[in-house]
């Protein structure tokens, strides 16, 4: 049994041949009738030319998104063996310890599927209509694989209206815990897999936060949109005296609790629900000063049509949050909106900057650590930016 054929319109595999994985419905013929949604199909130039496997898409803008290049291939559990263990030798040569992002997309060239792992527990993400349909293969490769306690499907990703998708949250094996320990840069931490944001940890910004350490020592640091506290408490463990840490989520804030507790740092901890903009006013108003300012937000562009109004948001948040930074002190952005370049994003907080009125140096600049691979030809997986500013 072979898989239906799509054709490609003229010119419009260049991308393809590039090594690009993505084509769009407008560069293809349409097919009559077409595969349900998220079927494997061969992916045939308008030269006739068998150019590999794809799953198909029609009530996506990305129509077809490329699995292997390999025209002939069987895409099954042998398929995801393979995939799943070259992702998994490259997270183990790089971390000692099992908690970490095991898949990461189209950069593992597992378009539409994202497993974050927390030891023995797996957190999956399916994203795309192909990796839906394809995931009991995946699973049983995957299980063959890890033999995991648990598998949690954490389907609520607002990505998955693109694709046609309905949100939910399933349990695929097992019982995935509440919460789970994990460790990071040598921390114990909790993450909430069930109830908590996305997988339950933004492994991300494991080695930002490690970055962070280096200048915390003495500080007061004040750490914005918190979370669990993983900038907070990497800055506590390198030595800060204190941290102030603030989130909207009374989840977060307990999950942060929790973390305080494991690490016996509650003493040097205030935790405070907030709404970050207003809370940088009072602060200013209080002539509240810190050392170590991190600000971490959700996205502020989450269209390409929200980007002028999103740009102005991270400005304002980079003019606000110098107004906290004491005299020498170091501010710390980071932004996770694949909408936004690292360009835009520096060129925004150099405004702030100045409209505050702080003449800065730049310390570095980051993007997310390597659990999380960048495809390289889809701009969009470099979606973090992390910078940080010793300010005047
Ligand atoms: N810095 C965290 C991750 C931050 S994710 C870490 O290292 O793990 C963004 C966080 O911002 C979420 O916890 C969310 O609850 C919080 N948040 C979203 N909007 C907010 C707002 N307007 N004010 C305060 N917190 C907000």
């Amino acid at each position: 049994m072979s898989y239906p054929v799509i054709r490609l319109k003229k010119g419009h595999d260049r991308r393809l041949r590039a090594g690009h994985p993505w084509i769009y419905s407008n560069e293809i013929v349409p097919p009559e009738p077409p595969p349900p949604p998220g079927s494997l199909v061969r992916v045939r130039t308008a030269e006739g030319k068998v150019f590999g496997v794809a799953t198909y898409n029609p009530h996506s803008l990305i129509a077809l998104r490329v699995l292997t290049r390999n025209k002939d291939a069987r895409i099954g559990r042998h398929f995801f063996g393979v995939r799943l263990e070259r992702a998994l030798r490259l997270r183990e040569r790089l971390f000692a310890r099992p908690f970490y992002r095991l898949v990461h997309g189209e950069a593992d060239g597992l378009p539409g599927l994202v497993i974050d792992r927390y030891g023995e527990h797996l957190v999956v993400q399916l994203n795309t209509a192909g990796m839906e349909r394809l995931w009991p293969a995946c699973r049983e490769a995957l299980e063959a694989l890890l033999e995991p306690a648990s598998i949690l499907l954490r389907n609520d990703s607002p990505v998955r209206a693109l694709e046609g998708l309905a949100e939910e949250v399933r349990v695929e094996l097992g019982a995935p815990p509440e919460r789970v320990r994990i460790e990071e840069n040598g921390l114990p931490f909790w993450a909430q897999p069930r109830g908590g944001q996305k997988t339950g940890w933004y492994y991300d910004q494991r080695l930002n936060r490690r970055f962070v350490r280096l200048l915390a020592r003495d500080q007061e640091v004040l750490d914005l949109y918190c979370y669990g506290g993983g900038f907070a408490f990497n800055a506590l463990h390198a030595g800060a005296r204190t941290a102030l840490l603030v989130d909207s989520s009374e989840k977060a804030l307990e999950l942060a609790r929790a973390n305080a507790r494991l690490q016996g740092m509650e003493a040097r901890v205030t935790l405070e629900r907030a709404e970050v903009f207003d809370l940088i006013e009072q602060l200013a108003s209080e002539r509240r000063r810190f050392g170590l300012v991190m600000a971490d937000p959700p996205s502020f562009v989450k269209s390409k049509a929200k980007l002028a109004t999103g740009l102005r948001a991270y400005r304002r948040l980079a003019e606000r949050c110098a107004r906290l930074v004491a005299e020498g002190g170091v501010l710390c952005l980071s932004c996770c909106s694949h909408n936004v370049t690292p360009e835009d994003f520096r060129r925004e907080i150099l405004r702030g900057l100045k409209a505050a009125g702080r003449g800065s140096r730049q310390l570095t600049f980051a993007g997310a650590a390597p659990d999380h691979p960048v495809h390289p030809m889809l701009a969009e997986t470099a979606y973090l930016k992390f910078y940080a500013f010793a300010l005047d």
